[in-house]
């Protein structure tokens, strides 16, 4: 059958383009559906090969496209939900486009909750206690036993948490062995109340909670840097612009580092606001996380607490995104996706068309200079709030003390613990290295014990009494004889972890409480929460901790601060590493003498003369930041000039050096640009992958994306050879 020419143009007009959320590139083509109209973020569900796939309908309808009308397969229904918004499917184009993911993988991101595409449906959910099934298989005494405990849940809910299919749970469903039972009705999220109490504001925090009201007000894109010392009151501040959004009918995002450690901040919202904002996170229960999508994408959650994914809810009228600790490198992803949650924040925001505001005490240099250069606004807060005094900083200079072999703790510093506790206060020691001791070797041979996939060595952890690979997942028990030379017994611990650290305050002050806090000793946000209730009760006199206590909390009691290695940040010649060690000890410091009682950090170090000490004890962060700023344009480094990180990597050690050598024959040569490598990446094997890695180096303004694609697209790996692209990488591993 022959089509005219007219009729061809019309039904080019109707194709239907999908983008779906799969490793793919491109949108693909579709026939409208029978009788309905599709526009732009609709969700439908359309055929791929032999199964059925939901998409996105997306807005690119200038995309030529190959796909005969004739062989075009129809949208099989446009899903009963509401429309992907037209700010958050920008954000999506620009991710891709700027991380060079494929933008299915983008989408993915946002489309994580693939039950809440569709409506609510009846609220049946089912209960353990019925008749025993007819056979007992291993599978379904799992979903019986965990439908046992905790309340009604679905199918889908059930075969997760039992680990089996749907089917399983199906047929325990009809055999009665599971009842049915109606769930309540979903709970709405409670409207936060503007007015419910507001604080009584210092000068300057009122003149920065202005400003932000104004911005927020204005209901235009903006960027905005919040810089305050620790326990300056930011968070007061910002909670004006929430306040001054909610009023206007819109909606809050706040992004934070790291929910779990944010306990005491939902008390300050909840003081601020009378109801728990909602909450997003990787911890966040399947049911709690269909629930909030949905009432996002209805437009019926007014504030929003989350991790860097929260970025990805479909919110449709933003009024102020909020990302707290700006700095901080945990909203850089570095898994399918490698985007930063701060620059995607701004991207957003400026799609949706509402201000961003961005909060530290130690802004990252990017945002510093973006500052500088008057593209952000800055406002600033000098003085941390009431009578509270920033801690004093003092240097301990470790080339003299001389600590006996296998101590770490200086007399000056176990004086001042012993101070400390007698006044009857609490001491923080921090020392960001989790387990017992981060090296194990054999005395008779020197045998090292290492990770059998990871060029990293084994770290013993006393409390499950096992050696872990901190890259992988490898563990194994300590092994009692050397597998070198088969020497038994002749392990020795090598270095300090915190687990270790407890050990020598236990034999320094017997009587002291102390308290182990490392991520994997404190798991989950209710034992977090649990810690810190304990601190604050003052049932713990010293906590040892990692970065985790380093983050937002506030302990009244809390007057001493000993940092047990403080160089040990600066090791290994990262871009940032002095940057971050500044931004992480100044946040360890914050912890000190937060209310009444002022506080004292000791930081002990053999490089009492480092820039990065000289600033922490002086408090002079101002001249820290314009060496580095000044070191960092010298050498055309972030953020004056643009780097990519290409890691080239398979299991087959020979293959990778042949594909990176491709590469780098294959390098672009643009003046401005500069390729460095390919040489071994830091961790040159990675979860059993052998890692070789290039640098692409390029002035600020150099469009380094298009040149990127070119060249991927130029070269042929050899099979079994994976290349990654890290734009505006933040890890050097
Ligand atoms: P930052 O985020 O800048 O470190 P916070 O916002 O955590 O500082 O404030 C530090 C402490 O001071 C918190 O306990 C907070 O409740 C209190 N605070 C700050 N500003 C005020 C204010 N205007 N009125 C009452 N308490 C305040
Ligand atoms: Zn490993």
């Amino acid at each position: 059958m022959r089509i005219s020419d007219t009729r061809l143009s019309a039904a080019e007009a109707a194709r239907t383009r999908v983008l779906l959320p799969l490793p793919l590139a491109d949108v693909y083509d579709y026939r409208p559906p029978e009788g309905e109209r599709v526009s732009p973020g609709d969700f439908v569900r359309v055929p791929l090969g032999n199964r059925e796939v939901v998409g996105v309908v997306w807005d690119a309808a200038n995309v030529p496209s190959e796909v005969p009308e004739a062989r075009l397969k129809s949208v099989i229904a446009r899903l009963d939900c509401p429309t992907m918004p037209e700010s958050l499917r920008r954000t999506i184009d620009w991710v891709a486009t700027y991380t060079l993911a494929p933008l299915g993988n983008v989408l993915r991101m946002a489309m994580s909750v693939p039950d809440a595409l569709e409506p609510a449906r009846s609220r049946i959910a089912l209960v353990g206690g019925g008749a025993p099934p007819p056979r007992l298989t291993e599978a379904r005494k799992r979903v019986l036993a965990v439908a046992q405990s905790g309340g009604p849940r679905t199918v889908r809910e059930l075969a997760e948490e039992a680990g089996v299919s749907d089917g399983v749970v199906r047929e325990l469903a009809a055999a009665g062995s599971l009842k049915s039972v109606a769930l309540p009705p979903e709970q709405p999220f409670a409207a936060p109340d503007p007015k419910h109490t507001g604080p009584v504001l210092s000068d300057e925090q009122r003149v920065a909670a202005e400003a932000l009201v104004t911005a927020v007000e204005a209901q235009q894109f903006g960027v905005t840097l919040l810089e305050g010392v620790t326990g300056a009151g930011k968070t007061e501040v910002y909670f004006e612009a929430i306040a001054a959004a909610l009023r206007q009918g819109r909606e809050c995002l706040i992004l934070v580092p790291e929910i779990a450690l944010t306990v005491q901040w939902f008390d300050r919202f909840i003081a601020r606001f009378g109801v728990r904002p909602a909450v997003w996170h990787s911890d966040v229960s399947t049911r709690e996380r269909r629930r909030t999508w949905r009432a996002i994408a209805e437009g019926r959650v007014p504030v929003l607490v989350g991790a860097r994914s929260s970025l990805f809810l479909p919110f449709s009228r933003l009024g102020v995104i909020i990302v707290d600790e700006e700095h901080d490198s945990s909203f850089k992803q570095e898994e399918m996706v490698t985007y930063h949650a701060r620059d995607m924040a701004i991207v957003r925001s400026r799609a949706a068309g509402c201000p961003v505001v961005l909060v530290s005490a130690t802004p990252s240099l990017e945002t510093v200079l973006n500052a500088q250069r008057g593209r952000y606004r800055h406002l600033q807060l000098q003085a941390r709030h009431g009578d509270a005094q920033l801690p004093a900083i003092t240097l301990l200079d470790m080339r003299r003390e001389g600590l006996p072999a296998g101590r770490w703790i200086s007399a000056a510093l176990a004086a001042e613990l012993k101070r400390t506790l007698s006044a009857g206060e609490q001491a923080l020691l921090f020392l960001n290295r989790r387990g017992y001791a981060p090296l194990t070797l054999c005395r008779a041979c020197g045998h090292r014990l290492q990770c059998p996939n990871c060029q990293a060595w084994l770290v013993e952890h006393r409390h499950t009494n096992r050696l872990h690979c901190h890259h992988c997942d490898f563990t194994s028990a300590v092994p009692t004889e050397c597998p070198s030379c088969h020497a038994e017994g002749r392990f020795a611990a090598c270095g300090p972890g915190v687990e270790r650290l407890a050990e020598e305050v236990a034999a320094l002050l017997p009587e002291a409480r102390c308290l182990v806090m490392a991520s994997d000793t404190i798991v989950g946000p209710e034992a977090i929460a649990d810690v810190i209730r304990r601190i604050t009760a003052r049932e713990v006199d010293v906590i040892i901790g990692t970065q985790i206590v380093a983050k937002g909390h506030h302990f009244p009691f809390l007057t001493l601060v000993g940092v047990v290695d403080a160089d040990l940040g600066l090791a290994g010649g990262d871009l940032r590493a002095a940057e971050r060690t500044f931004q992480l000890l100044s946040q360890v410091a914050g912890r000190a003498g937060r209310a009444e009682r002022p506080g004292q950090v000791y930081l002990q170090t053999y490089m009492p003369d480092h820039g990065v000490m000289a600033a922490l004890a002086s408090g002079d962060r101002s001249r820290f930041v314009a060496q580095e700023l000044a070191a960092r344009q010298s050498q055309g480094m972030p953020p004056f000039g643009r780097l990519a990180a290409l890691i080239v990597s398979g299991e087959n050690e020979a293959r990778v050096d042949r594909g990176a050598l491709a590469l780098r024959q294959l390098a672009p040569r643009e003046p401005g640009v500069t390729v460095l490598g390919p040489a071994p990446a830091p961790l040159a094997l990675l979860r059993g992958r052998h890692r070789r890695r290039l640098l692409v180096k390029a002035s600020r303004d150099f469009p380094i994306q298009p040149m990127l694609r070119a060249w991927r697209d130029r070269v042929r790996l050899p099979a079994a050879v994976r290349l990654q692209i890290d734009v505006d990488p933040y890890s050097f591993l």
